[in-house]
């Protein structure tokens, strides 16, 4: 007698609004694929005022977990029965994964950016000063997981200053490094001994791919590694000129692939390929 098998697929996906455009099923569906699992990724539009109701339906239907994107990522907080201590100091969740019946809130954004330093750049975060441009949801986890992960020092550089102070105050109050504030007025300076920049604002992205962050470009060394968080274009303004400098430079499509590779394996158990994964985006991002 053949092995039973299972018509039904297992399901997972991403809630938002705007959603069309969420690249994270095109990297999802080929590693599902290629690791011979029958599962499927959704995007789903959800309004705000709905994220109750959706969340009730991903329990109701079974989904194995879900990621969550503009405008959800703080608001999905009430709904889970847990938030894992990393996302917590971050206030924001974008992954949830089922365990039985309880929801369990990841935030994954920061740990693709570690994992892209460690093993793209070849970088180790122990005991560096490390300079974040921008102090959103994006700056907010990659800064937590840098301080978590033995960064020394942390500059958070940043046009509004209640939202740079918040991001100061939590990473000297929650973590080991050392944090300052400056406020981002004119072109930015790079301090000469700073060992990591990175772009954690949405200047460049696609389709204002000329923009670029007000830095005083002669004040970027060769050596020091230049980090960017838009993956979209992958080769942004902003590292075409560090590379100019001589600086090393680390894009943000590891960093997509690298959230969705740890979401994807607290989901199925399974370690992705993530080849896969970032030719996928590579190609749809042309
Ligand atoms: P937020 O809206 O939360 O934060 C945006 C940040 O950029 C703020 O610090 C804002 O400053 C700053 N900023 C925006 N425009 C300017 C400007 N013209 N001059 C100075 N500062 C500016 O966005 P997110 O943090 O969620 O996302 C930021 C970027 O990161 C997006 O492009 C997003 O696509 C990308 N991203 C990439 C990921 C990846 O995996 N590669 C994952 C998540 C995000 P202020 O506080 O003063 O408004």
């Amino acid at each position: 007698m053949s092995a039973p098998i299972s018509l039904r697929h297992e399901l997972v996906g991403a809630f938002g609004d705007p959603i069309d455009e969420n690249p994270t099923g095109l990297m999802m569906e080929p590693a599902f694929a290629s690791a011979g699992l029958n599962w499927r990724y959704q995007l789903l539009r959800v309004r705000a005022v709905d994220l109750a109701a959706a969340v009730a339906g991903v329990r109701a239907l079974n989904f194995c977990g879900f990621n969550l994107t503009i405008p959800h990522k703080v608001a999905v907080l009430r709904h889970l029965d847990a938030v894992a201590p990393d996302a917590a100091l971050i206030g924001a969740v974008n992954t949830v994964r089922r365990v039985g019946d309880r929801l369990i809130g990841e935030n994954t954004d920061g740990k693709g950016f570690l994992r892209a330093v460690c093993e793209d750049a070849g970088a180790d975060p122990v005991g560096k000063r490390v300079v974040f441009l921008g102090a959103g949801g994006a700056a907010r986890a990659m800064a937590v997981e840098m301080a978590l992960a033995g960064a020394a020092h942390i500059t958070v550089v940043n046009r509004s200053a209640e939202r740079g102070a918040e991001l100061v105050s939590i990473l000297r109050e929650k973590t080991p490094a050392q944090a300052e504030f400056v406020p981002w007025q004119d072109a930015y300076a790079i301090p000469a001994d700073a060992d990591i920049l990175v772009n954690a604002t949405s200047i460049g992205l696609y389709p204002d791919v000329t923009a670029l962050p007000a830095v005083d470009v002669t004040t970027i060394r060769p050596g020091l590694l230049v980090c960017d968080v838009i993956p979209n274009p992958p080769r942004t303004a902003f590292l075409k000129a560090a590379a100019a400098r001589g600086a090393r430079t680390l894009d943000g499509l590891g960093m997509l692939v690298y959230q969705g590779a740890i979401a994807f394996k607290l989901w199925t158990g399974v370690e992705p390929d993530v080849a896969v994964m970032r030719r996928a985006l590579e190609e749809a991002f042309g």
